[in-house]
C-alpha cells in the first residue's frame, strides 16, 4: 500500500497533543476534548507508545484536522453507560466520507486492546487511522471503502488495563485482587467456556454477564451500529482467529474461515488460522447479536517496539481493507408498509442452523440491514412488534448485494366485527 509517511509517523506525532472538538458537544475551550476525571499516567509503556489519555486526544486531533472524514466519539457519554472503574471513558473514531451523523451505510468496527497489556493492537489501530486517512483520495480501495462505509475504530477498550499494565480491567474484586477478563465478560455464551470463575485470575469472567462498563458499552454501541464486520486486536500469539470457540459450531463457520484465508494472504504475513478460543468474548456477541462476520487478530508480541508494531499494521490493514471493502451480499431497510416510514426489526434466519437464539436487527435512522451471508439460498425473517413477520427468500451469489427494501405490514388492532355475531 502506497504511503508516503512512515507509519508511525502519525502516532509520533500526535503524542505532541493539538487538542480538537468532540462531536455532538460542546468544547469546553477552543479545541478541547471531554476532560477526563481520571489522568494516572501509564506506568511502564515504551517508547513510542502513547498513554490512554493521548490515545483520546488523537482520536480527535484526527477528527479536527479532517473533518469531513472523522468524527471522534466519547462513547460513554453516548450511551450514558458508566465509565471504568479508574473513571475513564471509551471513545471511537468514525472514518467515512461525509458529515451526516447517520449516513445509511453499512459500518464496520476494528477495535483493540480489550486486554490491556497487548498494546500492539493500540499502535495497529492508531496506524490503521492513519493510513485510512493518507489513503483516501489517493488509494482507489480505500477511497471506495471510505465512500461506502462507516469504519469505525476504537483502539483503546481498556485504557485501565493499558495504563496499569494487565490484561484484565480495573474491578477491585472482594477478595483484594483486581481485574475481570473483558474478553470473558460478554453475555453470549457466558461461563459456558473459556472464562474462569476464580476470582482474580488472568481469565476471571466476572461476577455476571456484562458486569463492566467496558462490556455494557460495547453491547450499546453495537446494538446502535449493527456491525456487518467486526476486527477485534488482540496480541501475544500470531494468528487470525473467528467463530465460535469450543464445542460450538457456527453455522457460517466454513464461510468465514475463506474470508480470514483471504484476509491473511492479503496481508502477505505468515499468519497462522484457527478458531476462537472460547465464548463470552467480543467477537462471539457481535456474531449472535448482529450476525457479524467478525475476526480475532493475534498480532505477535504484545510490545514490540513501536515502529515494528506500526510496519506490521500496514500489512494487517491490507488485509483489513479487503475484507471491510467487500460487497455486502444482502442490505436493505425495514419501513411500515402504509406510511413507509422506517420501522427497527428483528432479523432471523430460520433454517441457518443457530441453535443459541442469535439474531441481528435494523438500525440507525433508516432502519437499514447490512448482512454477510454465505453463497446459497437463505429464509430471512423480520419481525417488529406491531407488525406482521416477513420472511422472504434471498439467493446470494459471491460478489454480488442483493438489495431488498422490506415493508412491514402493520397488524390491525381493531378487526371490524361481525355483523349480528349472534
Ligand atoms: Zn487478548
Amino acid at each position: 500500500m502506497p504511503l508516503s509517511v512512515h507509519p508511525c509517523q502519525f502516532v509520533i506525532a500526535l503524542s505532541t497533543i493539538s487538542l480538537c472538538a468532540i462531536a455532538g458537544a460542546q468544547p469546553t475551550g477552543p479545541d478541547a476534548p471531554p476532560s477526563q476525571p481520571v489522568q494516572a499516567e501509564s506506568i511502564a509503556l515504551p517508547d513510542g507508545y502513547p498513554t490512554a489519555d493521548q490515545v483520546r486526544q488523537q482520536l480527535y486531533q484526527a477528527a479536527r484536522k479532517n473533518p469531513d472524514l472523522c468524527q471522534a466519539f466519547d462513547l460513554t457519554e453516548l450511551y450514558k453507560t458508566p465509565p471504568t472503574h479508574d473513571g475513564r471513558h471509551l471513545y471511537a473514531l468514525r472514518i467515512s466520507a461525509g458529515t451526516a451523523s447517520d449516513q445509511d451505510k453499512p459500518a464496520v468496527l476494528l477495535v483493540a486492546a480489550h486486554h490491556g497489556d497487548e498494546i500492539a493492537s493500540v499502535l495497529t489501530a492508531l496506524t490503521g487511522i492513519n493510513i485510512l486517512i493518507a489513503g483516501y483520495g489517493t488509494d482507489p480501495a480505500i477511497s471506495r471503502l471510505l465512500d461506502t462505509r462507516e469504519v469505525w475504530i476504537a483502539p483503546l477498550w481498556n485504557p485501565d488495563g493499558y495504563t496499569n499494565g494487565t490484561r484484565t480491567n480495573a474491578r477491585k474484586n472482594d477478595n483484594d485482587t483486581i481485574g475481570v477478563d473483558l474478553n470473558r465478560n460478554y453475555p453470549f455464551g457466558f461461563a459456558q467456556c473459556g472464562g474462569s470463575d476464580v476470582v482474580g485470575s488472568l481469565t476471571y469472567q466476572g461476577p455476571a454477564p456484562a458486569s463492566e462498563p467496558e462490556t455494557q458499552t460495547m453491547l450499546a454501541f453495537a446494538r446502535d451500529k449493527r456491525f456487518v464486520i467486526v476486527h477485534d486486536a488482540h496480541a501475544g500469539a500470531f494468528d487470525l482467529r473467528t467463530g465460535y470457540g469450543c464445542d460450538r459450531v457456527h453455522p457460517w463457520r466454513e464461510h468465514m474461515n475463506r474470508q480470514a484465508a483471504q484476509i491473511i494472504e492479503a496481508t502477505h504475513l505468515k499468519l497462522s488460522q484457527g478458531s476462537s478460543c472460547c465464548l463470552a468474548g467480543n467477537i462471539h456477541t457481535h456474531m449472535a447479536t448482529s450476525l457479524t462476520y467478525a475476526f480475532l487478530w493475534e498480532l505477535g508480541d504484545k510490545k514490540p517496539p513501536a515502529e515494528k508494531a506500526c510496519e506490521q499494521a500496514r500489512n494487517i490493514w491490507d488485509g483489513i481493507v479487503v475484507n471491510m471493502a467487500q460487497p455486502i451480499s444482502f442490505s436493505g431497510h425495514t419501513t411500515d408498509a402504509s406510511t413507509g416510514k422506517p420501522i427497527l426489526a428483528a432479523i432471523t434466519l430460520p433454517s441457518a442452523g443457530f441453535t443459541m437464539n442469535e439474531s441481528g436487527a435494523t438500525r440507525g435512522i433508516a432502519a437499514r440491514f447490512d448482512l454477510i451471508l454465505p453463497p446459497g439460498t437463505h429464509t430471512v425473517r423480520f419481525s417488529a412488534q406491531g407488525y406482521e413477520s416477513t420472511s422472504i427468500d434471498v439467493t446470494i451469489t459471491p460478489d454480488k448485494t442483493e438489495v431488498r427494501e422490506i415493508r412491514l405490514t402493520p397488524i390491525r388492532k381493531n378487526a371490524p366485527a361481525l355483523a349480528n355475531p349472534n
